[in-house]
C-alpha cells in the first residue's frame, strides 16, 4: 500500500482527475481528502468512490448547496465529505453509514448499497458564520435532502438525494449528555412527533 498521493479515481465508468473541479469552489479532492480520520490516516486508506452516480451527486451537492452557501457566505470548511467503506471503519462513533449518505451510491462486496438513501452528504461551517444561520438560509434557498444540525458552533451536516425529504434534525444534548434528535419543520419550529420510534 503506497503512501504516496493519489492522482485519479476510477469508477465503473471512467477515470477521473482528483484535482477536477466538482462545482464552482470545490475539486473532488476535497471531498475525498476530507475530515480527522483522513487527515490520520492519508493516502493508506483508499477513498475512492467506485460508482459513478457516487460522483454524480458530489457535483450535484455542490451545485445545489455548497456553491450557493459559499456565494452567500464565503468559503466553506468540509469537515467530513465522501466516506467509503474503507475509511468509514476507522471511525470509532458518531457516523451511521447505513443512514447518514457519506458513501453516496457505493455498494458493499456483495453488491448491497451501503446507504440505501444514496445521494450524498458533506459536514461543513463557514468562519465566522454561526450553523444556525446557515441551517436557515439552506432551508429557505436550496434543494437539499437532509439537514442535521449540532449547535450554532459545531458544523452542520447537509445532504442531497433522491428522497428530497427536506427535512431538519436538531442533535442536541439531552439530560444525560446523549445526543437527542428532534424532528424540526424547515423553519426551525419543532415538529409533534407521532409515534417516535427509537432507533
Ligand atoms: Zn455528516
Amino acid at each position: 500500500m503506497g503512501t504516496e498521493r493519489r492522482k485519479n479515481m476510477t469508477t465503473n465508468k471512467k477515470t477521473i482527475d482528483l484535482d477536477t473541479p466538482c462545482g464552482q469552489f470545490f475539486t473532488f479532492r476535497d471531498f475525498i481528502e476530507c475530515g480527522e480520520a483522513w487527515e490520520r490516516l492519508g493516502a493508506e486508506v483508499d477513498n475512492l468512490p467506485k460508482s459513478l452516480k457516487t460522483v454524480e451527486s458530489i457535483q450535484q451537492l455542490c451545485h445545489r448547496v455548497l456553491d450557493p452557501v459559499v456565494r452567500e457566505f464565503g468559503q466553506a470548511k468540509l469537515t467530513y465529505g465522501f466516506s467509503g467503506t474503507a475509511l468509514a471503519k476507522h471511525i470509532p462513533a458518531r457516523i451511521y453509514p447505513s443512514l447518514d449518505q457519506h458513501a453516496g451510491s457505493e455498494t458493499t462486496k456483495s453488491g448491497k448499497l451501503v446507504c440505501s438513501r444514496e445521494g450524498m452528504a458533506v459536514d461543513f461551517c463557514v468562519k465566522g458564520v454561526s450553523s444556525r444561520e446557515l441551517m436557515s438560509w439552506i432551508a429557505d434557498h436550496t434543494q437539499f435532502d437532509r439537514m442535521y444540525f449540532y449547535g450554532d458552533d459545531r458544523p452542520i451536516h447537509v445532504s442531497v438525494g433522491p428522497e428530497n425529504s427536506h427535512s431538519i434534525v436538531h442533535m442536541l444534548a439531552g439530560p444525560s449528555g446523549r445526543l437527542v434528535p428532534r424532528v424540526m419543520s424547515p423553519k426551525g419550529r419543532l415538529v409533534p412527533r407521532i409515534g417516535a420510534k427509537k432507533k
